[in-house]
């Protein structure tokens, strides 16, 4: 076996870690393609895996290939994948172009569609170019993808970077059920008209047979844009004719695989790292945030809410210690970098303000913290704090849920505009931008009882192990596998 074999050998079982089996049923028929924007590389740490990639692990097995993105930059972008075939699974990758690379994601995708999509016309950077390389990247993505391709395989693209990707495989004459999923909130038709090429965008989307949101208000504003932008009449069961297509527009929550998780976090309290961080709390109770260190999360109003917190409930002052972990992303893109230097005033402000000689209220850590690691703090954190200003789903809930003791379990405190505030109702529910409502959910959270805790716990619990990774899968396929051929 050659080192690159042998490398995503390594790299598939730190993501699939043997659950492959559980979805072999998929592939009785035809072939899965999966398509995202990345491809977990062998040298990829799982530390910095994005919720996507987690959860498309689960439907990885025999015989699916995943196409996408390699994670390298070249001088330009490559036409020809480059194929490793790991037991029974091909993982074909492209290189991006260096110039394509920093105008179609951090130019177009993260500057434009991303801050659009999360609600923020307001920090949205425009560019035709950008837009163009956008445009080219997708086109490239359809060129690679061409060849490989067999006439019956179901054809699954994932996100926001890829909005253009089916259309190009429709020009390059390809026929195949094509189903695209978006992990990220979609807007009402005032916010898309924001974006120049809003109308070009849906009847990209609207090529495909199958297009699959988070949340029922996401499958509701995509039908109003499609009928705005394309003058289509979506019926009642959200089907609508577009060109010479049937195009259905389905609700397909993802999840986690919940028991795993489980599993995981029980094992990682025995850990040295668990173990680290339970010394260093005492018998402080943990308030535990967890994020990629984007705008959309939130982060300076949850510090703000947990300044409140210390001030308007004095008797929290040194009983409690609050842990973000902020991993950095998308350092290229101005925003992000105006939000670290945000972040770091405002945690410098409240410890500044409350700490004591042995006690800092505000940890603070913006590199990545490996998966275990996390699900042993998760188990740890008498309150999860998830509070994004808006979020697809937000996986982070779900793993907080699922990592917690049921004999003692923590209160997930969830914004209302993450997608998993639909499912998750029995959180404590909050708006995000009211900084004292976030502090009368935590003063609430710290001071629950047990039975409370409990059975708001088992609740969540069984919603998050009803909506699992695989459950996400099958449903997204069964959907695309009953599409009409044309
Ligand atoms: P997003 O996809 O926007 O990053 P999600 O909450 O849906 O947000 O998924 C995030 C995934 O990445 C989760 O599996 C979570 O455990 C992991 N993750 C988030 N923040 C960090 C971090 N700071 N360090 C390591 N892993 C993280």
């Amino acid at each position: 076996m050659n080192q690159v074999v042998m490398n995503a050998r390594m790299a598939r079982n730190k993501l699939v870690d043997g659950s492959a089996s559980t979805f072999a049923s998929l592939n009785v028929g035809p072939r899965t393609v999966i398509v995202s924007n990345r491809v977990p590389s062998p040298n990829e740490k799982g530390a910095t895996a994005g919720g996507l990639a987690v959860a498309l692990a689960d439907s990885i097995t025999d015989g699916t290939m995943w196409f996408g993105w390699s994670g390298k930059r070249a001088p330009e972008t490559s036409s020809i994948a480059d194929m490793v075939t790991v037991d029974g699974v091909t993982y074909a990758t492209i290189d991006i172009g260096e110039r394509d690379y920093t105008r179609f994601y951090n130019g177009f995708a993260n500057g434009a569609l991303w801050p659009l999509f999360h609600f923020r016309s307001g920090l949205l950077l425009y560019s035709r170019p950008d837009y163009e390389a956008y445009r080219t990247v997708n086109r490239a993505f359809a060129e690679a993808l061409l060849p490989l391709l067999k006439p019956d395989d179901l054809i699954w693209i994932h996100d926001y970077q890829l909005l253009t990707m089916a259309a190009e495989l429709r020009e390059l004459g390809v026929q195949n059920r094509i189903g695209f999923f978006m992990h990220i909130p979609f807007v009402p038709p005032a916010l898309l008209a924001v974006l120049p090429p809003a109308a070009e965008l849906l009847a990209g989307m609207s090529t495909c047979d199958v297009v699959g949101f988070q949340t029922e208000g996401d499958r509701i504003n995509f039908l109003e844009c499609v009928k705005a932008f394309l003058h289509v009449k979506p019926d009642n069961s959200a089907r609508f004719a577009f060109r010479e297509r049937q195009v259905k527009v389905v609700l397909t929550p993802i999840g986690i695989d919940a028991d795993k998780f489980t599993e995981l976090a029980e094992r990682a309290e025995l850990t040295g790292d668990a173990k680290r961080l339970n010394e260093s709390l005492g018998d402080r109770a943990l308030v535990l945030g967890v994020d990629r260190l984007d705008y959309s999360k939130g982060l300076p109003q949850r510090f703000d809410a947990f300044g409140r917190l210390l001030y308007s409930f004095p008797q929290h002052l040194r009983k409690v210690a609050f842990l973000q972990i902020a991993a950095r992303s998308r350092q290229e893109v101005g925003s992000y970098q105006t939000l670290r230097r945000e972040l770091d005033r405002r945690a410098g402000d409240i410890n500044g303000e409350f700490s004591d000689f042995d006690w800092v209220p505000l940890r603070y850590m913006t590199h990545p913290v490996k998966r275990n690691a996390i699900a042993g703090f998760y188990r740890r954190a008498r309150v999860g704090l998830v509070t994004p200003l808006r979020d697809g789903m937000n996986l982070v809930a779900k793993e907080y849920v699922a990592a917690q003791d049921q004999a003692d379990p923590g209160v997930l405190i969830l914004s209302r505009f993450a997608g998993a505030a639909d499912e998750l109702t029995e959180a404590l529910i909050v708006n995000p931008f009211d900084a004292d409502e976030v502090a009368e959910a935590m003063h609430m959270a710290l001071t629950m009882g047990l039975s409370e805790r409990k059975s708001r716990h088992e609740s969540l619990l069984l919603k998050v192990r009803h909506t699992t990774a695989l459950k996400y899968c099958e449903d997204f396929l069964a959907y695309l596998s009953k599409a009409e051929k044309v």
